[in-house]
């Protein structure tokens, strides 16, 4: 007698897939993997290469880590549930209880919470001074020191960190270091061959690039991606298949659509800074030729009705996000940055004027054009 209704439904229609070979690394969207014996269930635990629970490990999320690592030149990398988590994991491969880290004071507003209301209870504490000047960085160096974190171009006001001043600091007082590279990307910056050992990115942004995942990605030194990576299994910060997939497959064009991004917010940076209602335009202008970055910010003059500029936009969406194909705007002091205490806003300059703009791919003289637009109708 053959199988009954109850039991085919379940096991009447697995395909045998050994002998296909897709173009495209196929969704493994499962929670486990099966074994045909207990000989091959501990072959798993021998280093055999096969996956067991997804939570610990699973090819689509491991593609990404390896893919995102090698464009970074590191030997390492590992994904996870988002761009926080994977700096929380990196942070926990470095410090513990009783340790301090000295970080930017103008990192992303998410990462300053992280830091300031949760790692501080669990007696992780974190100094924030400004990285513009390395000598007051040193000085706030301390015995339990473990760990210097910056963003390689940072959030929102693109500052372009000195990475070998960083590691040079580092290196003398024999510190860790972390950074974001999220704005930049390894299309423009590869803090790891400059000596930093772990760099992570919100893949939520360029390296997925269209709007469509939250997730995270840490790459840097094997030993440390290795613990961060225990850090992931441990806490349950895993990504779920289907998210890095698509994101391993958004970094296809990640050169593609940078170079196209970064030389549209050039433009778009050049045009704004002879309108006479922009007071101050902030881009990387002197790095490269081509455009470096594809993110402008830009301060209204008081002339100008910010919120009426915004809502004067048209196609360009207001969205507290950043990096997709299409252009979008945000507003950092009530969105990014609005868990940062007020004082450290305006001591940063990020004012109710500011204006963070992330370039998308459509037409450059249609961004220009709306921008323009928007102006003029909210002065
Ligand atoms: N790092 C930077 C520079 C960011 O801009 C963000 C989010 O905007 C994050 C980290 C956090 O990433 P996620 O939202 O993917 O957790």
């Amino acid at each position: 007698m053959g199988k009954r209704f109850e039991t085919e439904i379940l096991h009447g229609s697995k395909k045998s897939t050994s002998k296909i070979t897709s173009k495209v690394t196929p969704i493994y969207q499962t929670s486990a993997f099966a074994f045909k014996d207990l000989d091959e269930l501990e072959g798993y635990y021998q280093g055999n290469g096969q996956y067991l629970y997804s939570r610990v490990g699973n090819p689509n999320t491991d593609e990404l880590g390896e893919a995102v690592a090698r464009l970074e030149c590191a030997p390492a990398g590992v994904a996870s549930s988002s761009g926080l988590s994977a700096i929380l994991a990196g942070v926990l491969a470095v410090v513990k209880n009783g340790d301090h880290i000295i970080a930017a004071d103008d990192l992303y507003g998410g990462s300053y919470h992280m830091l300031k209301a949760e790692l501080d209870q669990f007696g992780i504490e974190t100094t924030f001074v400004s990285f513009n000047n390395l000598v007051e960085v040193e000085k706030e160096i301390k015995e339990n020191t473990k760990l210097l974190y910056t963003e390689s171009i940072t959030n929102p006001l693109l500052r372009v960190e000195n990475i070998k001043g960083v590691v040079d600091l580092a290196r003398k007082h024999q510190l860790n270091t972390l950074v974001d590279n999220t704005f930049a990307t390894p299309y423009h910056c590869q803090p790891y061959p400059m000596g930093i050992d772990l760099v992570v990115h919100s893949a939520t942004k360029y390296i997925g690039g269209h709007s469509d995942v939250t997730i995270g990605v840490l790459t840097g030194r094997e030993d440390l991606v290795a613990k961060a990576r225990a850090k992931i299994v441990n806490l349950g910060t895993n990504v779920s298949p289907f998210e890095a997939w698509l994101t391993c497959r958004g970094l296809k064009t990640l050169a593609l659509r940078m170079k196209a991004q970064s030389s549209n917010a050039k433009k778009l940076a050049e045009a704004l800074s002879s309108n006479p209602f922009v007071e101050k335009v902030y881009y990387p202008f002197e790095q490269e030729e081509e455009g470096y970055g594809a993110m402008v910010t830009i301060e209204l003059s008081k002339k100008v009705d910010t919120n009426l500029f915004f809502g004067s936009l048209g196609w360009i969406k207001i969205a507290p996000t950043l990096a997709g194909v299409e252009t979008t705007v945000s507003h950092p002091l009530t969105t990014s940055h609005r868990s940062l205490p007020q004082e450290a806003c305006e001591a940063l300059g990020i004012t109710y004027e500011v204006v963070r703009i992330s370039v998308g791919i459509e037409h450059v003289e249609d961004i220009i054009t709306q921008f323009e637009k928007a102006i003029e109708i909210s002065h």
